[in-house]
């Protein structure tokens, strides 16, 4: 049992991620309209929903890849937008993404791949992140792939290297923007298999945008419906998959599952 006040308890409580009124437009596009959402920390949330809701600008707007027009985002009770460049860093260190395409770096093997953000940004020994890459491949199923080149590897296995890669920073939340659309099918499930570990295995929080409904109904938490730049039903999967309240998730689902 972990003593008192110990920083372990607080893990897996309370709220990790909010967007209060949040509005992105593109030009004439508003993508989000006044989004309100939080997320509670070590819980696994799936976002889904038709082709150009929003799902994607909403991690994008967690990785600080783009901003909001309006409103405010809030990461561990710290601001990330508004929010100072010194501001933002600190609150990039606890969020890590895996992107559709898997973005290794080519010109270094696997292990390298892992270690040069933890070494570069964190200021880790090499030692100690060579030793946690090891244990992250390990755990993706790749621990034999150390010194391979992401060329040689499968579209499965580079995923899985990108997988651990954002792990290894150590973050509190991990986005995952469709992580197996750009792969052949018969290495889908390898991937998911991992995922479905990790969501297991650790107290990690997760943001999960997926057409994968069987992989979402397994993980999530819970499942945000999008429409138009807006969440019009929420709930846990066995509700939002089975008793549906919206027409439009009904016709969402039957169309995808
Ligand atoms: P989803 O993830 O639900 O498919 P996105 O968040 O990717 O939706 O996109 C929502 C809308 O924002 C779409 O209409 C898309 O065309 C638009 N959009 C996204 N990124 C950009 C961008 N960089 N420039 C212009 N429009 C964009």
């Amino acid at each position: 049992m972990q003593p008192e006040n110990s920083p372990l308890d607080q893990r897996g409580t309370g709220e990790l991620i909010r967007l209060d009124q949040v509005t992105k437009r593109f030009g004439d596009n508003t993508v989000l309209d006044h989004l309100d959402f939080s997320v509670e920390a070590g819980k696994h949330v799936t976002l889904i929903g038709p082709s150009g809701s929003g799902k994607t600008t909403i991690l994008r707007l967690l990785m600080t890849l783009t901003k909001p027009d309006e409103g405010t985002i809030t990461v561990d009770g710290q601001r990330l937008f508004p929010a100072s460049d010194k501001e933002v860093r600190e609150v990039r260190k606890k969020i890590g993404m895996v992107f559709q395409q898997f973005n290794l770096f080519p010109n270094m093997p696997v292990l390298r791949n892992i270690t040069e953000a933890p070494v570069t940004v964190l200021g880790l020994p090499k030692d100690e992140a060579e030793e946690r890459a090891r244990e992250l491949l390990d755990l993706v199923g790749l621990a034999d792939k150390c010194d391979a080149y992401p060329a040689q590897l499968s579209g499965g296995q580079q995923q899985r290297v990108a997988i651990a890669r954002a792990l290894a920073m150590r973050p509190q939340v991990l986005l995952l923007d469709e992580v197996t659309s750009a792969l052949d099918p018969e290495l889908v499930a390898g991937v998911l298999d991992v995922l479905r570990d990790i969501a297991r295995s650790t107290d990690i929080t997760m943001l999960c945008v997926t057409h994968e409904m069987n992989f979402a109904r397994d993980i999530s938490d819970q499942v945000l419906m999008f429409d138009s730049g807006r969440i019009i039903e929420a709930g846990a999967p066995e509700k939002i998959f089975s008793e549906p309240e919206q027409d439009r998730t009904r016709e969402f689902l039957s169309a995808v599952l």
